[in-house]
This record gives structure tokens, sequence and C-alpha cells, in this order.
């Protein structure tokens, strides 16, 4: 397919709103599409060169874009850099340059979607000396072959903001309906994304091999399995209630999610987002290679660092210090970490993920006997409310978070969030006993003494995962620090846009939206219904409608914007829901 075929199909997508208008569309890509340009072609529509797990990075800043765009056009860059000021996006900027060039186009040859590919994989591979020219060189190349149209995807692609608005479920979707022509198959793709991690992989698979290829994927080492989340309930009666009976029930430790693919002498560690973490845990990758009883393996636990002279876990404000790029060995011997391990999905070449929980455990401890660094998490077996209330008070006096529950008989359910794991933490009174992971959708211009920041507040949101929209929640004005306003100010300011993105789903118009891109942690007193916020917006007996909203949010968290999660991964709607339900039963 011609890279400008694609384009169109871009721009006919930014112009739709109908989530199943974006579906049909992207579906026709997919169906047009030749086998060997599938995974090309859901890497580009997501804005990556490959899944997170392989770390590549395209190295172009707006700087450096706005440079090609001159160089390819015969224009300066201070020309560049004042439209892209008026217009706020450097593809549509790139877009009018190409549109009014003064130089010769080089449109002899058209590129096609593998070419183009090819040529941006070049394009972040250049490093080391000389590597920002030889960058910006190449981007403009692909630019001056460019016509208007292709010219803003070529720019917003390496910049990582397509503004598509297509999320990963909508893509999902599509690659059902070019199968099958309806959206039924999406759950089977989902189940073989959730444990590959790959989109790309799964699209290519589905296109030369078929539904069966799909249905018969398995789990393999150096493939991240999206992770299995927990529920939560606020009691541990409802906890052993919902458990049906004897139930396990972990520490919950704070620290980093790890999960550890090894075959033979290679090592991987992946992060909660799967994206690789190896180098910055030697300590850990290395005990994996060597206390372990055998080389081929996934398990997954929590790293946190440890004091060794008082056998005491730190608490995440020192834990989070592991998590550099540079001083990493200094760091491991003054910080050790410790891996509690929580689950295993392989071992040996046989999948473990659809085991029951008892037996995965079984054979985690049985291969980490003899690890001094990697240790089972701790753990009870009980059906009595007393017991599990008795271990979770426990474990918050020695500084942990809580615990998880979990059902003796359940399989790892990958990339969801299922009462199989229950989660119960340290509870704030007068507060919700849990923070929430908001998505930022817009910001307001700062007033009184705000002004010098030009930051007054964001606009938030929770993802629904059914609509696969942002749905916004509460305004937020509290709890930021003079740094963290500056801090937001810049990176926001960054991504304004002065139209609501196209996923974002609002009643509120702040002064700037942004792409849904950020993660803030927040703690708030209470859930409210709201006529004002679309979260889970329903139509009232009266002929009213309410959403849910938040009583007194305010930024907590360790850093201003949540590194670890992705916007599909914050708070969802339905969670949102369910926390107002057990509010109101705490009450009465
Ligand atoms: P939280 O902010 O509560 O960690 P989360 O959205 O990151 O929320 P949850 O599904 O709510 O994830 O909680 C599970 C998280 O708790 C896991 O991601 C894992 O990192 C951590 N954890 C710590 N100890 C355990 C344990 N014993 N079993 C499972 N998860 C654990």
């Amino acid at each position: 397919m011609l890279f400008s075929k694609l384009a169109e199909y871009y721009d006919s997508l930014e112009k739709v709103s109908s989530r199943l208008k974006m579906i049909e569309i992207m579906a026709e890509v997919f169906k047009e599409a030749e086998e060997r340009e599938m995974s090309a072609i859901v890497y580009m529509t997501q804005g990556v060169l490959a899944p997170a797990f392989e770390g590549k990075e395209f190295g172009v800043a707006e700087k450096m874009a706005t440079e090609s765009i001159a160089i390819a056009t015969g224009y300066t860059k201070d020309e560049v850099e004042s439209d892209f000021k008026k217009s706020g996006d450097l593809g549509k900027t790139a877009e009018s340059f190409v549109a009014k060039s003064k130089l010769k186009r080089m449109l002899s040859s058209k590129p096609n979607i593998l070419e183009v590919y090819e040529a941006m994989k070049k394009i972040s591979e250049s490093s080391g000396k000389g590597s920002k020219e030889h960058k910006i060189k190449l981007l403009a190349n692909l630019v001056a072959s460019s016509t208007p149209l292709e010219a803003r995807y070529m720019i917003r692609y390496p910049l990582g903001q397509l503004r598509l608005g297509l999320g990963d479920a909508t893509m999902l979707e599509a690659l059902s309906v070019m199968e099958n022509n309806d959206r039924t198959l999406k759950d089977e793709l989902e189940r073989a994304y959730n444990i590959c991690s790959d989109l790309g992989f799964v699209a290519a698979t589905l296109k030369s091999d078929g539904l069966k290829a799909i249905r018969s994927l398995s789990v393999s080492t150096f493939k991240p399995i999206r992770p299995a989340l927990a529920e939560r309930l606020p009691t541990a009666e409802e906890i052993i209630e919902k458990m049906g009976g004897k139930c396990a029930v972990e520490q919950k430790y704070d620290g980093f999610r790890c999960q550890i693919h090894r075959k033979g002498k290679r090592i991987e560690l992946y992060s909660r987002r799967l994206e690789r973490t190896t180098e910055m845990f030697p300590d850990i990758a290395t005990a994996a290679l060597k206390e372990v009883s055998t080389d081929e393996f996934i398990i997954e636990g929590e790293a946190l660092a440890y004091n060794e002279a008082t056998s005491e876990f730190m608490p995440f404000q020192e834990t989070i210090q592991r998590k550099r790029k540079h001083g990493i060995d200094e760091k491991a011997v003054n910080l050790p970490l410790r891996l509690m391990a929580f689950d295993i999905m392989f071992a040996d070449g046989k999948n473990y993920m659809n085991e029951p929980y008892s037996k995965r455990r079984e054979k985690l401890e049985e291969l980490l006997g003899k690890s001094e660094t990697l240790r089972p998490s701790k753990r009870i077996i009980t059906d009595s409310a007393k017991d599990l209330d008795d271990f979770f008070n426990i474990s918050v006096e020695n500084g942990l978070e809580g615990i998880v529950a979990k059902d003796l008989n359940a399989p790892y359910i990958a990339g969801a969030r299922k009462f199989s794991w229950i989660k119960l933490k340290r509870s704030y009174q007068g507060e919700l006993s849990d923070t929430l992971d908001l998505v930022i959708i817009g910001y307001y211009l700062g007033r009184g003494s705000r002004t010098e920041f030009g930051f007054g507040g964001l606009l938030c949101a929770v993802y629904n995962e059914k609509r696969d929209m942002f749905e916004s929640i509460s305004k937020l004005g509290t709890g930021f620090t003079e740094e963290q306003m500056q801090e937001l100010s810049d990176k926001l300011s960054k991504i304004a846009q002065k139209s609501k993105p196209a996923r974002v789903d609002a009643i509120l118009e702040p002064d700037f939206w942004v792409y849904p891109k950020y993660v803030v942690t927040v703690r708030a007193d209470e859930i409210t219904k709201s006529p004002t916020h679309t979260c889970g917006m329903k139509v009232n007996d009266d002929g009213t409608k309410s959403g849910y909203s938040l009583r007194f949010p305010r930024l907590v968290g360790e850093t201003t914007i949540r590194t670890d999660k992705s916007p599909e991964e914050a708070t969802t709607t339905k969670e949102i829901i369910e926390l107002y339900s057990q509010q109101k039963k705490v009450r009465v």
C-alpha cells in the first residue's frame, strides 16, 4: 500500500468522532494491506516503531523536526517555528510548508508503507556523535519527497503525536471486522494480545495464518504478558464472601512490578507497562540467573528496596530511587532490591497460565527454593475474615500496603481486572480507601497567584473500556507544589489544542484540551453524582442526566506524572461505579 493511501485513511480517521466509523475505516485499511505490511501499519497507527518491550525510540525532538521541515522546503527555521507557534501542531505546519515549498519536490518515486517504516527505523537507529544532524537529514529527505498530506504524518509519527484518536481496543475490533465482517472475534484477538503484548504480531499472524493460529498462540519467553490486575472490596468479610471459601491472602508490597523472563543465559525484566528494565535492576537479573533452579521461566513479583541489617522493606520513596539510568551499580549496592514473587506463568517449556493458582504457587516455591533475593510473597490460606483482618493489620504495621486475596482455583488472567485477585489497602479516615489514577484531558490557565505559571488546574478523566473513550470526572486544582505547576505547564503547553480530542467525552470546556497521554494520582474524599461530568453518565428517572465526580480531589503521588501507567491503564469508569456502590454500603 502506498503511504499516500494510508495518509488519506488517517485523514478520514481524524475527521470522524464515532468509534464505529473508526473501526470501519481501520478495517478497510487492514483488508487492503498485504500480509507483510500488517505489523508496520499497526505500529505506525499506534505511533511507535515496535512494541514497548523492544524499547525502540525515535529520538526526534520538536526542534529537530522543525529543522527538517525548513531544510525540505527551503524556508528558515524561524519561519517554521513561528508557524508552529500559531498552529500548535508541527504536522499541520509541515503540511502547509510542503504545499508552498520553495524547492522542487522529489516526487519521482512514491514511497510505500514499508519504505517509510524502514526509513523511520533508520532514523531511530542512528545514534552517537553526529546522529542528531543525521536524523534531521533523513527526516528532511522524507518530507522533501512528500505530498502535503503525507508530510503531516511523516512529521507527527516520529514525534509520537499522530492524533488519530485510536486506541488498541478499537484496533482489535477493526481486526475482527477485517477477518469476520463483525466484531465478535475481539475477545479471542484480545486474549492473543494479552499474552504477547505485540499488536503488530497479532495482526500479522491473523492475516497470514488465520484465526486458528491466533487460537493456538501460547506464551513465550521475551514476549511479556499483560499483567493481571486486582479488584477492590472494602472489608475482609466481603472478600471472604466473594471468594466463597478458602483463599490465599498475600502481603501487598509497594515497589515496582517486575516480570522476569529467562531462557538459558538470556534474561530480561519488564515493568508494569511492559518496558524492558533489565539494565536498571542488575541485582534482580543476576539473582534470576544464578538462584533459580531452572533456566527457562516467566515469573512475576514486586521488586522493592530491602534493609538487610533490620530485615525490613523500605517505603516506596526509597525504592523509587532505583529507577534511574545512571549510577545504577552504586545504587544497587546501597539500596539492594528483593523480589517478592507472586506468580509464575511459564517454566521448562510448559505454559502455567491456565493452571490453578495453588499449582502455580507450588511450582514457584519449588523454583525459588534456594534464592535469597527472589522470595515467594508471604501469605496465609484462610476462610476466616478475622484471620484475613489480622494478617492485613500485621502487614500494614510492617509498613506494607495491605493484602491481595487470591482465588486458589483461578488461572492467571492476563490484562484484566478480575475478582480472582482482590486487594484491600490501608484506609484513610474520611477518604476513599484507594487513590485513583486519572488521565489529563485539559487544563485551565492560572489566575491570581497562579498567573505566572500559565497553569491553574487540570480537567481529568477516567477510561471507559467499553467505549474506548476518556470520560471526564473531575477538575483538579489542589495539591500542586510550584515546581509541579511549572512542570505541568511546560509539559501540557506542548500538547495543548483548541478542539476536543476524538476519544474524549466531556461537557466542561477547559482553556486548552490535551490529547490523553499523562496519568496523575489523585486522592478524594468521596465519589458523588454530578450533572457536569460524563463518567458513567446515565439518564435518571426524572429525565435529567448524571455522571460521577469527585469531592475534594487533590494530587498525590511520588511523582507528578505516573510514568508506569498509560492512559488506558488509568482507573476505569467501571471501577468508579463499583467504588461508589462500596462507599454507600460503608455509610449505611
Ligand atoms: P495499585 O496502585 O494499588 O498498585 P495498580 O493499578 O497498580 O494499583 P492493582 O491491580 O490495583 O494495580 O494492584 C495490584 C498491584 O499490586 C500489582 O500491579 C503489583 O504491582 C502489586 N502487588 C504487590 N504485592 C502483590 C501481590 N502479592 N500480588 C499481586 N500484586 C501485588
